[in-house]
């Protein structure tokens, strides 16, 4: 928990969010600003800044957060035929909220390179 993460005020409920799915160290909720049909936000309930903070005993998270998203990748119908996971790190590759994230986005077909 660090006191000035969004992400982490939506785990602890004091800012809301839609909810899509939790398990024992993940959460998942609907993205405020979608930029697909389906924008899933996966995140560990653990305040991990980014992938570089990752220590080998965050292990059983990282595959809990893929774990998941290979369940809600073949469980919505619109994700099912495609969809991208995308970690951003740093400012330059977009990250802007500092709690670690998978975007799940899926719905529409999806351009390579992305931005
Ligand atoms: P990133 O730019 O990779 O750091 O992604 C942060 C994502 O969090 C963006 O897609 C935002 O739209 C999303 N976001 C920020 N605040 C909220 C919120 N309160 N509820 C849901 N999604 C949010
Ligand atoms: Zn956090």
């Amino acid at each position: 928990m660090s006191d000035n993460c969004v992400f982490c005020k939506i785990i602890n409920g004091s800012i809301p969010s839609e909810k899509v799915h939790e398990t024992t160290n993940v959460l998942v909720f609907k993205d405020i600003n979608p930029v697909a049909p389906v924008h899933l936000l996966l995140i560990p309930k653990k305040h991990i800044k980014s992938v570089n903070e990752l220590q080998h005993s965050d292990g059983n998270i990282i595959s809990e957060l893929f774990e998941v998203a290979s369940e809600l990748g073949k469980s919505i119908p619109e994700l099912q035929n495609n969809h991208r996971i995308i970690v951003s790190t740093g400012p330059d590759a977009g990250q802007v909220v500092e709690h670690m994230h998978f975007h799940l986005i899926g719905g529409r077909k999806l351009v390579w390179p992305p931005g």
